[in-house]
């Protein structure tokens, strides 16, 4: 008999880490309210990691017992090269799943390439269906264009496409019926995220527009039959089937439902830092370990073993206090 050999990325508290997300640029074609301000100065190229380098942490925690990896930014797909590599990633041995997350502005282009190079599942950044509304959330992205991209994702074969939707008091929380809608037509999933406190935004002020998901789910429950999903997936959604369909809703409510008793993740940020936690600033510098030791994979692994003892046991956020956190999501890797 084979047993499996023990989890090499464990925590003080016993969280198992196999789930990775990063962010391959601070970059994005958008300027979303919630998570970046209008006039954004982004990292000077030498600061954010080569596509190599990037290929090289993966390849690293793979090895370490990884097996899922979502690609994420800014806007993942603005990045020269990218779709390289994910074929790269898309290769490593051990790698169950590959996962992208994108606003699509560029899916109508990209889809088929993006399945081609074994990316397996597709978030697709939605807060509403309404074109002006669209435009004030994003300052800049055309709704059309993101539409037409989902399309082209659901004929190049991407199944369980699943929307994320950040809802914000009195600009988009009417809208969040009409998205459910909108999945079942496309039978794809849809999550509704709580915003948190990412840096600092000049658009509005986050306390006030704060719509918790219980709001969010007694609104849609006026129209549509929420069933709870008793399958467990390991993330921060809370899972609801609407009666008589194939989509699922989420919730990801970091003030709400605190979900940090079961988070198996950590993100690589676009300069190379390696952050423990969405919400505090524990993190370790892959990007100085790699810089200083090109040729040795043993010593990036060690660092990315080590910095499991400083991954927090859950995050602060506090929408009443200026924030914490002066990154934005956008430099996160969300
Ligand atoms: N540009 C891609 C996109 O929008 O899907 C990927 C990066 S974006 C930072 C990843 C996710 O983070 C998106 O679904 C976005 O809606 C979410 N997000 C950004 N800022 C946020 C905030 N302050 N609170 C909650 N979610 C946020
Ligand atoms: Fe860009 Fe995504 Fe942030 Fe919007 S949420 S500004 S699309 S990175």
């Amino acid at each position: 008999m084979t047993t499996n050999p023990p989890p090499l990325l464990i925590d003080r508290f016993g969280r198992i880490v196999n789930y990775v997300r990063v962010s391959i640029t601070d970059r994005c074609d958008f300027r979303c309210i919630y998570c970046m301000g209008e006039d954004m100065t982004f990292l000077p190229r030498a600061q954010i990691l080569t596509l190599e380098e990037i290929e090289t942490v993966c390849r690293a925690f793979v090895e370490l017992g990884v097996d899922k990896i979502r690609i994420t930014g800014g806007e993942p797909m603005v990045r020269k090269g990218a779709m390289d590599l994910l074929r790269n990633i898309g290769r490593l041995q051990g790698l169950r799943e590959l996962t992208l997350t994108t606003n699509g502005s560029q899916l109508q282009t990209m889809a088929g390439e993006l399945k081609s190079c074994g990316v397996k599942r597709i978030n697709i950044s939605l807060d509403t269906l309404n074109e002006t509304l669209f435009k004030q959330m994003t300052r800049v992205g055309d709704l059309n264009t993101v539409l037409r991209g989902i399309d082209a994702a659901l004929e190049a074969g991407f199944r369980r496409i699943k929307l994320n939707a950040v809802i914000l008091k009195n600009r988009n929380h009417l809208e969040a019926g009409n998205l459910v809608a909108f999945a079942i037509t496309k039978n794809i999933d849809i999550s509704f995220i709580e915003e948190m406190p990412l840096g600092l935004v000049d658009s509005h002020d986050r306390a006030e527009e704060y719509y918790s998901s219980d709001s969010i789910r007694a609104d849609l429950e006026r129209r549509f039959t929420l069933l709870p999903c008793t399958e467990n997936t390991g993330g921060p959604s809370r899972y609801f089937l609407v009666a008589g369909s194939e989509t699922k809703v989420g919730f990801i409510s970091p003030h709400s439902h605190n979900f940090c008793g079961s988070c198996n993740r950590v993100r690589l940020t676009a300069e190379g830092r390696l952050l423990l936690c969405l919400g505090n600033e524990h993190s370790v510098d892959l990007k100085q370990v790699l810089r200083a030791n090109p040729t040795d994979l043993g010593k990036l692994k060690s660092a990315i073993v080590g910095a499991m003892q400083i991954k927090p046991e859950k995050h602060e956020f506090d929408l009443a206090e200026k924030p914490l956190i002066f990154r934005h999501m956008s430099a996160t890797g969300g």
